[in-house]
């Protein structure tokens, strides 16, 4: 089901879930739409910018990947074009500069060929 998002997020595209009977947006996607019920469903491009809605920091992972990377905050983030609150690690800002409603925009992290995790960052900073 989440092939199209994840094959958006490679090409560096962030994309939510849409009707296609009555183009309602949802998030998180489903296989059927909040309305319609089964209905065809597709994969909407977004401008990735957003504001944060809130956040809580990571002290301990079991995720070596992650383990160079503490303390470091993950966040809802509120889209600014569609009804959308997406979950994602924060980067670019210490936890403690993280501010309710500062504006954000995503980035793509690498982590495998082929598959690139969706971030989010302080507006207008930070590398993509
Ligand atoms: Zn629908």
């Amino acid at each position: 089901m989440l092939g199209g998002y994840w094959a958006a997020a490679a090409r560096g595209e962030l994309v939510v879930q849409q009707c296609a009977a009555c183009e309602r947006v949802q998030w998180p996607p489903r296989d059927t739409c909040g309305r319609c019920g089964p209905a065809e469903l597709r994969w909407l491009p977004v401008a990735g910018t957003g504001s944060l809605f809130t956040w809580t920091v990571v002290h301990h992972t079991t995720v070596a990947a992650y383990a160079d990377a503490l303390p470091f905050a993950v966040g809802a983030v509120e889209l600014d074009d569609a009804p959308a609150r997406m979950l994602g690690r924060l980067r670019g800002a210490p936890p403690e500069e993280l501010e309710i409603d500062m504006p954000l925009e995503v980035a793509f992290e690498p982590v495998a060929p082929g598959i690139a995790l969706p971030v989010w960052q302080p507006a207008g900073g930070g590398p993509r």
